[in-house]
């Protein structure tokens, strides 16, 4: 991330980050952000994020953020990205007998195009389906 203070200006596009969840702190001023389930329909709530304050948004749901134009003070504030846990497969390491170690050991975690839970063996490579 870089230094310095980006400054929330409205933007029309709704956001949404499947894999991601994001968070967004607002340093000074006053942001509305509108939440819906799917983009282009009428906004389910509206929330008004003050200075100091924190606002999380889970990934999937699309969000559009603005400056209320009765504001005289422009919206100062980061937008955090962290990927989902549950899509990060890479970061996901299993305790688990390995046929060809013949004893517990860590193994890489990925699923394949077919669905199965493929596991490879972080000490001798061994891979295997279930
Ligand atoms: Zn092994």
């Amino acid at each position: 991330m870089q230094g310095g203070s980006p400054r929330l200006q409205p933007w029309g596009e709704s956001d949404t980050h499947h894999d991601q969840e994001e968070v967004f702190y607002v340093q000074s001023g006053e942001a509305t952000f509108e939440v819906t389930d799917a983009p282009d329909t009428e906004a389910a709530e509206a929330v008004s994020v003050g200075a100091g304050e924190v606002i999380r948004f889970p990934a999937g749901e699309f969000q559009t953020g603005y400056n209320e134009e009765t504001n005289d003070e422009p919206v100062v504030g980061f937008a955090l990205g962290a990927p989902a846990p549950k899509h990060d497969w890479d970061e996901i390491e299993a305790a688990i007998p390995c046929q060809a170690c013949g004893e517990e050991t860590g193994h890489g975690v990925s699923l394949s195009d077919g669905g199965a839970f493929e596991y490879t063996c972080l000490t001798c490579g061994n891979q295997f389906a279930i």
